[in-house]
């Protein structure tokens, strides 16, 4: 069974040279959560998604998956593999394979036959929408058509946490909502916790809050809560969010969805053999 991953980021700071990406930042992430992540360029966004996904290490503070520092632990390719999936920017598909084999290369290591990759990569490229594009290489398929294959390769080990970079930020208007609603789909169908780095005003409105980075921190959300509820405990100093006590949950908007776990799916808990590097999680960063 497969539920979200839940997700706490404590005072990470993480520096670059003389650049600091993120200043003591702190985020909880519910499972099944889906979060919208905006700010400027340079603000930090890709750096978070990095750390949250243990692609770098913080300088300070640190990342815990559902309560453990597994980044810091001994296996975390292995850890990475198991739990995280990741669209980028660019799709960075391997040109010289088709759509299916594409999809099968994270699986590769899995400890699954031929056969059952095969068959499990073929059932992702029907769940989005490309059954009769399995055998074409990259070259043969349209920007937004190589983004959901680069969503179903993201989705092979039936991540419990999907980290999306601009997965839209390359593609036109119509292609991206049809993306987006196919992200937002399997999040609802599976239940994994989803941050997404957007500017798209469709990601903010699906997402169950919307997070916004400035200068490597989070700008902390004028909202509804200015207004102090009465019947709140009476040393609330935090007016933000009368009911939540921790900052890290500080956001805009967007009712939670309690129902926005769906614990239906099953994890391929079978085999966890060598670390097999991913051809996802080395990618360049997005531009
Ligand atoms: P965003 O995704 O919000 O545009 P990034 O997290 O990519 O921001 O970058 C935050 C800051 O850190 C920027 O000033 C950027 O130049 C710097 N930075 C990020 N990654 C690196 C890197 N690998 N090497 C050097 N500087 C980096
Ligand atoms: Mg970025």
């Amino acid at each position: 069974m497969s539920t979200g991953a839940a997700v706490r980021v404590e005072q990470v700071s993480k520096s670059f040279g003389r650049v600091s990406a993120l200043r003591e930042l702190s985020l909880i992430v519910d499972p099944g959560e889906a979060i919208a992540i905006t700010g400027r360029s340079g603000s930090g966004k890709s750096t978070l998604l990095s750390l949250i996904g243990g692609l770098e290490q913080p300088d300070s503070g640190r990342v815990l998956i559902d309560g453990r520092a597994i980044w810091s632990g001994p296996h975390p390719a292995r850890a990475r593999r198991e739990l995280v999936g990741f669209v980028f920017q660019r799709h960075l598909l391997l040109e010289a394979l088709s759509a299916r084999a594409n999809v099968e290369v994270p699986l590769i290591g899995a400890g699954l036959r031929h056969s059952e990759r095969r068959h499990r990569a073929l059932g992702l490229l029907e769940e989005v929408g490309l059954a009769e594009r399995a055998e074409h290489l990259p070259s043969e398929l349209s920007g937004g058509e190589r983004q959901r294959v680069a969503v179903a390769r993201a989705l092979a080990n039936e991540p419990r946490l999907l980290l999306a970079d601009e997965p839209t930020g390359a593609l036109d208007t119509g292609t991206s909502e049809r993306v987006l609603d196919l992200l937002f789909r399997l999040r609802d169908d599976r239940g994994m916790t989803m941050l997404v780095v957007s500017y798209d005003r469709v990601v903010g409105a699906r997402a169950d809050r919307t997070v916004t980075l400035a200068d490597g921190h989070l700008v902390r959300a004028p909202d509804a809560s200015d207004t102090p509820d009465p019947s709140d405990a009476p040393d609330t100093t935090d007016t933000l969010n009368p009911d939540d006590t921790d900052p890290a949950h500080t956001s805009t908007t967007n009712t939670p969805d309690p129902s926005a776990s769906n614990p239906s799916d099953s994890h391929p808990s079978d085999t966890n053999p060598s670390d097999v590097p991913d051809p996802g999680l080395h990618a360049p960063k997005a531009l």
